[in-house]
């Protein structure tokens, strides 16, 4: 079978030969039918975050899929059956641990997992894949070829609980949301505010030009855009108003410190960006005080457990059908990859053919790989 690889830090992914896996017991044999890329992807694909499962030079990628059940192999899902994989998984040799035991391996320290796509064991990106069937979450029919926005979708669910727990011991109130970033995860976000979370004011922050299909879904959305090259994050409060809730999904790294001067007291900020070391100067001793004076709260949120994944495909079903054809910006064959990842750079060493490099236009927002049609 096909599946796309690459060996991080030393070009872009490439098409490979696999052989089809065998599930084993317990495990159902999934034949995938798309698998959206994000940017995680392309931090693997430079050898920032994640690595290859031990003895591989090369990571199959994906983590955001939606299959079809090809053998339910006596695990009681159907044949025909359309899943959504999780992504963590015990490491190699481990069977479970506490955090797997417990419904809460979004939850589990480094070591303790391995992330399909990510970090140790290899990705969705292939026609078939196997997973024990308690990793495989049941999608209706009718959202499968939405079903790739279900694994970010579920990150936003996990964070938003998250923030919303550390809020829980008052009568909280919010009602503006400003989120930090116009990439898929970004924009996804500030649809469930505005469409599924009820907030009254949202805000999204970019550094696009107007005219621009980002610019314009924030707008269609009903909420602001803000450009940070004219309102840095920390004067956001000051130019628009100070908010309840901040989602930052941009990974650039001072977002995080910045967001504690954006937030209304009592505000809470939740923090998605996975960023490189980066030094830089901040008032500590001020934003201390703010956070203790003003009771904010900054939350760290990664990963997502089976019970943000169904709450996912509830949110899903409830985004309307424009949103998700603007985000989804092209949905590519095995035979134009260098489509499915503009911003890559050209692969290393090619095995079936090669790929090539494509053009970032800047107007590719979400892409998708199709292994096979509905
Ligand atoms: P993405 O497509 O790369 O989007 C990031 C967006 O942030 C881009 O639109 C980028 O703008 C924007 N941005 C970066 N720096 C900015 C700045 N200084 N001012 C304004 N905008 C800025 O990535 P994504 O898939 O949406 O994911 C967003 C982040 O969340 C990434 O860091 C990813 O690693 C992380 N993530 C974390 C989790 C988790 O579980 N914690 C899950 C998924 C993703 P340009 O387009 O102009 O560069
Ligand atoms: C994935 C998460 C993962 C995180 C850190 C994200 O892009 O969606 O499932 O936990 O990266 O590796
Ligand atoms: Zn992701």
């Amino acid at each position: 079978m096909k599946a796309i690889a690459v060996q991080p830090g030393a070009g872009g992914p490439d098409v490979v030969s696999r052989p089809v896996p065998e599930p084993a017991p317990g495990e159902a044999l999934v034949r995938i039918h798309r698998v959206g890329v994000d940017g995680t992807d392309y931090e693997v694909i430079e050898g920032t975050h994640g690595g290859v499962p031990d003895g591989d030079d090369r990571l199959v990628l994906g983590h955001e899929a939606v299959g079809v059940v090809e053998d339910p192999n006596g695990t009681g899902l159907e044949a025909g059956q359309y899943v959504v994989p999780t992504v963590r998984r015990p490491p190699p040799g481990v069977e479970t641990n506490d955090y797997f035991e417990r419904g809460d391996p979004d939850m589990a320290p480094e070591g303790e997992y391995v992330e399909r796509g990510i970090v140790g064991a290899h990705g969705f990106m292939a026609e078939y894949v196997t997973s024990p069937a308690a990793y495989l979450v049941p999608i209706p029919d009718e959202l499968a070829p939405w079903g790739f926005l279900v694994e970010p979708i579920s990150i936003t669910e996990k964070a938003i609980e998250h923030a919303r727990a550390s809020r829980s011991a008052f009568d909280w109130r919010p009602e503006s949301a400003l989120v930090l970033g116009t990439g898929a995860l970004g924009l996804l976000t500030a649809a469930m505010f505005t469409e599924t979370l009820g907030y009254e004011r949202v805000y999204c922050l970019g550094r696009k030009d107007r005219p621009h299909p980002t610019i314009d879904i924030v707008e269609r959305l009903g909420a602001t855009y803000v450009d940070s090259r004219e309102t840095p994050v920390d004067e956001v409060a000051a130019a628009y108003e100070p908010m309840d809730v901040v989602y930052e999904a941009t990974g650039h790294a001072t977002h995080a410190f910045e967001s504690i001067d954006a937030l209304a007291p009592n505000g809470v900020a939740a923090l998605l960006g996975v960023p490189t070391d980066w030094t830089f100067e901040i008032d500590g001793g001020r934003l201390h005080r703010d956070l203790v004076l003003s009771n904010k709260a900054l939350v760290g949120s990664v990963n997502s457990n089976r019970g943000h994944f169904e709450a996912a495909i509830d949110t899903l079903a409830a985004l309307p059908d424009w949103l998700l054809e603007s985000i989804v910006t092209g949905i590519y064959g095995l035979d134009e990859i260098e489509r499915a990842f503009p911003s890559a750079t050209a692969p290393a060493a090619t095995t079936d053919g090669g790929s090539g490099v494509g053009p970032d236009d800047d107007t590719t927002i979400k892409t998708a790989v199709e292994f096979m049609p509905i």
